[in-house]
């Protein structure tokens, strides 16, 4: 006789700072409208550090729920997240199989106010996220979660890569809002995963020169593995706005990319524009820094804030399944969920520089 099927599955929850706990919890049931998803691979994002080191920031607190999900702490973590079908919920039958592989676009939006209303869900005014805000997420063996939240894995594109899929669409909506063109020269500021995920998209959309700023040896490693053009070294080799205004023809380069969140690189980024060039700033900042107007009045030049994506997962994936980005050497280590905390948490915090992903699963392999 086999032994009944587990109606208890492990997630890792959030509570506070420095309290992320593996639990037991009852395995969701797909209501109507739903899948029931068993993850595959989850990746750990700079967000959930910055939650487990500073939050709840993003996450609601302990009180005070999240205008959307109505939840509280703790919460499940994991927004970076593929995984299988197992069973559908009343109404999907068609649209959706059990076995189908999936990935998750994990944007919470309230769908009624100014920016949802006319298209721009990212920018809610209430954004919350599936893995941060309630609803379940990756961080743990299933997930039940709305078929508008899903996304189906082509054929070829492995769960792993399913995985970064989201930080990849970070990445491809940067470089749309950037206005970049076919034979553009761009400047990327940090070499960290979305870095990394700007410098492959840059390349695989025809930038003639990407050029990757980045202090630490072992992400300059990883910018060249991503195609960076040229890799220079801040402030050791000096001037980085001199450098890249002499390797594009003395004039600056046509697109940055803030990816770092420091003073010297939103400088950098501002600095090495030519005129009426565009920064984008990515990154998710922890101080106010100072921005020089006058560069920007005096040539025109353009900062602009990004925030998630919008209808990029799409072609995200089909850049994966044809090959024209590969994100291969990209996942730097793997951990068993029981082990989050110890093997994905601290090792991100601590060896931050030897890692872009670190994928979790519920044994560390792939079943
Ligand atoms: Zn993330
Ligand atoms: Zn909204």
């Amino acid at each position: 006789m086999s032994p009944p099927p587990s109606t208890t599955m492990k997630a890792a929850r959030y509570y506070g700072v420095h309290d992320i706990r593996i639990e037991d919890v009852p395995i969701p049931q797909a209501k109507e409208g739903q899948c029931l998803v068993k993850v595959a691979w989850c990746g750990i994002c700079g967000t959930d550090l910055h939650e487990y080191e500073a939050g709840p920031i993003l996450c609601p607190s302990a009180s005070k729920a999240h205008p959307i999900t109505g939840e509280t702490l703790p919460v499940c973590l994991g927004h970076e997240f593929s995984g299988i079908i197992t069973s559908l919920g009343a109404s999907l039958q068609g649209s959706w199989k059990v076995g189908d592989r999936v990935v998750v676009e994990p944007v919470i939006s309230c769908h009624s106010c100014y920016a949802c209303q006319h298209g721009y869900n990212n920018a809610c005014t209430s954004l919350g996220f599936i893995g941060l805000s309630g609803y379940g997420g990756g961080l743990a063996e299933y997930i039940a979660t709305d078929e508008q939240y899903l996304h189906k894995l082509p054929e070829g594109v492995s769960l792993q890569d399913g995985a970064m899929v989201e930080p990849l669409s970070v990445a491809m909506h940067a470089v749309e809002q950037a206005g970049m063109k076919k034979g553009d020269t761009a400047l990327v500021l940090g070499a960290g995963p979305i870095g990394c995920f700007v410098i492959k998209t840059l390349i695989a959309k025809g930038a003639s020169t990407v050029i990757c700023s980045e202090p630490s040896s072992s992400r300059r490693r990883m910018a060249t593995l991503a195609g960076a053009t040229h890799v220079l070294t801040p402030p050791r080799e000096g001037d980085i706005i001199a450098q890249v205004k002499a390797l594009t023809e003395g004039n600056g380069v046509d697109v940055s990319f803030e990816c770092a969140g420091v003073q010297a690189t939103i400088n950098t980024g501002i600095g090495a524009l030519r005129p009426k060039g565009v920064c984008v700033n990515v990154a998710i900042w922890s101080i106010q820094p100072k921005i020089d107007m006058n560069a920007l009045v005096l040539q025109e030049k353009t900062l602009k804030g990004v925030i998630c994506y919008k209808n990029n997962h799409s072609s995200a994936l089909s850049y994966l399944a044809s090959g024209e980005i590969n994100l291969d050497g990209f996942v730097t280590g793997t951990a068993a969920l029981a082990d989050v905390v110890e093997k994905g948490f601290k090792e991100l915090i601590n060896n931050n520089e030897q890692h872009v992903k670190i994928l979790v699963s519920a044994t560390g392999k792939e079943e």
